[in-house]
């Protein structure tokens, strides 16, 4: 991809999944890369994985003071900022009936307002420089089509939609900021909730049959963060193996 070499990119939720492949793209694209997370020994992991990374940094993106200690550093260490990756999120499958405050809290506060927070220390950091910079936000299918036993996520990953196509209103022409919707991935959030034979059942409704790979996430992000995207702000990149081109179709 076009002018990823050398950029500074902080991946949140880097250890693992999506972010992990994202990291090990952007490393082989020649840039510099930072990750974050909350556990210990998954960013030791991490770590001995990818020997390149420049920091993998123990914070959770829903403690202000974790990522103002996590920008502070990379202040010192980078002096500003090229491409933020805001990905960390979590999920949990339960009925909207089930939902108590405190798990509907916990969703908002690491899906959406932590991302906000991450983007807004970012963007102070893009525009105080020349070149601008590129924040791409991990959203979901979910943020634009109701799954069942989502109603948080859904409703977080909406949020995601359209802090970003504001923000992208708002940041360019020095930012450019994309709302990136995966559909279904297969990651430890998936393996997690999802039994084989789920898994199967979804792939059957996905037209390229098969869920995708964290690797297939992390080449649309090089892209959207590249040079050979420098047109595509504020639009919702969707990639979800045409799952939802035909979402107001009955099956055959
Ligand atoms: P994983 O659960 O595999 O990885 C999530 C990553 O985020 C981990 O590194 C995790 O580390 C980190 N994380 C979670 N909460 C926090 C937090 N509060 N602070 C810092 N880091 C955190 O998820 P995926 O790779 O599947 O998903 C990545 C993103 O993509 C998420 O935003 C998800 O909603 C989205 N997505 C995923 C899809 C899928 O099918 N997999 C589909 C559509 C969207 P730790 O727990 O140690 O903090």
């Amino acid at each position: 991809m076009r002018n990823l070499k050398n950029k500074r990119v902080l991946i949140t939720g880097g250890t693992r999944g999506i972010g992990a492949a994202t990291a090990k793209r952007f490393i082989e694209e020649g840039s510099r890369v930072a990750v974050l997370g909350r556990d210990q020994v998954a960013l030791e992991e991490i770590k001995k994985e990818l020997p390149q990374l420049e920091a993998a940094f123990k914070a959770d993106v829903a403690i202000v003071e974790d990522v103002h200690r996590v920008f502070t550093h990379l202040d010192r260490m980078w002096q500003g900022l090229d491409v933020l990756i805001n990905n960390a999120g979590i999920s949990i499958r339960h009925s909207f009936m089930d939902i108590t405050l405190e798990e509907w809290q916990e969703i908002m506060n690491i899906n959406l307002t932590g991302l906000f927070y991450v983007a807004k220390q970012a963007a102070q950091r893009m525009l105080a420089a020349e070149q601008g910079g590129v924040i791409l936000n991990i959203s979901s299918t979910s943020g634009y089509a109701a799954y069942h036993y989502y109603a948080d996520y859904n409703a977080s990953k909406a949020g995601v939609i359209e802090l970003s196509r504001s923000m992208a209103l708002e940041l360019a022409p020095r930012i450019r900021v994309v709302p990136v919707c995966p559909g279904y991935v297969l990651t430890p959030m998936q393996e997690a909730e999802y039994t084989p034979e789920m898994m199967r059942e979804c792939a059957s409704k996905i037209p390229l049959g098969r869920m995708a790979r964290p690797e297939e996430m992390a080449s649309v992000l090089a892209f959207l963060a590249s040079d050979d995207a420098s047109y595509i702000t504020g639009s919702i990149f969707i990639a979800d193996g045409g799952e939802t081109a035909g979402a107001l179709t009955s099956q055959r």
